[in-house]
C-alpha cells in the first residue's frame, strides 16, 4: 500500500508540474490534489516519520527539476504561508501531525471501549513522530546565517510585511517565482557566495567594479555604474506604472497594457481640469536642487497639487 500511495502521489505531483499553471496555483494544486493521497492513509497505514520525510524530499527534487525551486534556495521557506513570505506548500510530515492530533481528539471524545484502546495505541506511536509546525519552520529559516537575512529584514519596523509579501500571491510562472525567491535567499552564485558560503579560493569583489563585495544586494541596488543606466530604467518602468494608474483614475486615455504606456511630459484632461506632469522640473522662488518630482497631479478645480516621488530601494 505504501508503494502504491507513493507512486500515485508522485504521479500527481509530476503531472501538476507539467501544466501551464502559475507557480502559486501549482503549489495549491499539489496541496489539494496530491497531498490528500497520502493524507487519507494516516491512521490506517503505519507510516514512519522517515518515510514521510522521504516523500517530502522527493517532492522538492521534482520542484528542482521543474525549476520551481532553486537547488540552493531555503527549504523551510517552501513550507511557510505565502502571506509570511513563504510559498505555502504542505509537507506530508506536518499533514501527518495534524491528522494525528485530529484522530487523537476524536478517539478521546468517542464513547465505548474500542476507541480507548485505539487511543492508547496511537498515543504510543505518536511519541515517535515529532514534526514541525509553521512557527518552527519560520524559526529555522530565520536562524540561518545566509537565508535568514531576508526574514530578519522583514521584521524591521519600517517594513510593511503585508505589501512586501504580496507578490507571492500573484500569478507568476513557477520558474520566475523560484528565481526571485532564490535571489532573496541570496542563493545566486555570486563571487561573495562562492567564497564565503562555498569556501572557494576566489576573489569575492564585484566583477564589474572590483570595489564592493559581489552580493545580490550590491548587484540589485549598490553598483554605481548600473545606477546611471539599469537602475534608472527600472525606476522609470515602475514610475510609468504609477503614471498609467493615475491617468486611468482621471479618465485619460491609456494603453491596455501598463508596460506599453509611454508617459507624456504633460497631459491635460479638460473635462475634469486635471494636468498630469511627468519628470518635469518646477521653477521655485528659492533654488531647490531636487526640483523635479517624478509625477505632478495638478487639480485646477480643487486648487491642489500632488507631488509624487518614488524609489526602488
Ligand atoms: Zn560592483
Amino acid at each position: 500500500m505504501k508503494e502504491k500511495i507513493r507512486k500515485e502521489y508522485n504521479r500527481r505531483v509530476r503531472s501538476i508540474l507539467r501544466t501551464e499553471l502559475s507557480g502559486r496555483n501549482k503549489i495549491e494544486a499539489i496541496n489539494s490534489l496530491a497531498v490528500p493521497v497520502v493524507q487519507y492513509s494516516f491512521g490506517i497505514i503505519d507510516w514512519k516519520t522517515s518515510e514521510l520525510k522521504e516523500i517530502d524530499t522527493k517532492t522538492r527534487k521534482l520542484l528542482n527539476m521543474h525549476k520551481m525551486l532553486h537547488p540552493k534556495a531555503d527549504v523551510e521557506r517552501l513550507y511557510i504561508p505565502r502571506k509570511d513570505g513563504g510559498r505555502g506548500l504542505i509537507d506530508v510530515e506536518t499533514a501527518f501531525k495534524t491528522a494525528t492530533i485530529g484522530l487523537d481528539h476524536y478517539l478521546k471524545h468517542k464513547e465505548g471501549q474500542y476507541p480507548k484502546q485505539v487511543l492508547e495505541h496511537e498515543r504510543f506511536k505518536a511519541k515517535n513522530s515529532i514534526s514541525k509546525n509553521a512557527a518552527e519552520f519560520k524559526m529555522e529559516w530565520k536562524n540561518k546565517a545566509l537565508h535568514g537575512q531576508y526574514p530578519k529584514i522583514l521584521e524591521k519596523p519600517h517594513v510593511d510585511t503585508v505589501t512586501t509579501n504580496k507578490w507571492l500571491s500573484s500569478n507568476l510562472k513557477g520558474e520566475t517565482e523560484g528565481l526571485l525567491v532564490a535571489a532573496q535567499d541570496q542563493a545566486i552564485n555570486t563571487r561573495n557566495y562562492q567564497k564565503v558560503i562555498c569556501g572557494q579560493q576566489v576573489e569575492s569583489k564585484c566583477r564589474m567594479c572590483s570595489q564592493h563585495e559581489e552580493t545580490v544586494a550590491h548587484i540589485v541596488s549598490g553598483y554605481e555604474v548600473l545606477a546611471k543606466t539599469e537602475y534608472i530604467s527600472r525606476h522609470n518602468n515602475a514610475a510609468a506604472y504609477l503614471h498609467w494608474s493615475i491617468c486611468k483614475d482621471h479618465d485619460i486615455e491609456i494603453t491596455n497594457k501598463w508596460y506599453e504606456h509611454e508617459p507624456e511630459t504633460a497631459i491635460y484632461n479638460k473635462d475634469n481640469n486635471v494636468t498630469i506632469m511627468w519628470d518635469m522640473p518646477v521653477n521655485t522662488d528659492r533654488t531647490i536642487t531636487a526640483n523635479g518630482p517624478d509625477i505632478i497631479v495638478k487639480d485646477s478645480v480643487n486648487s491642489t497639487c500632488k507631488l509624487i516621488d518614488m524609489t526602488v530601494p
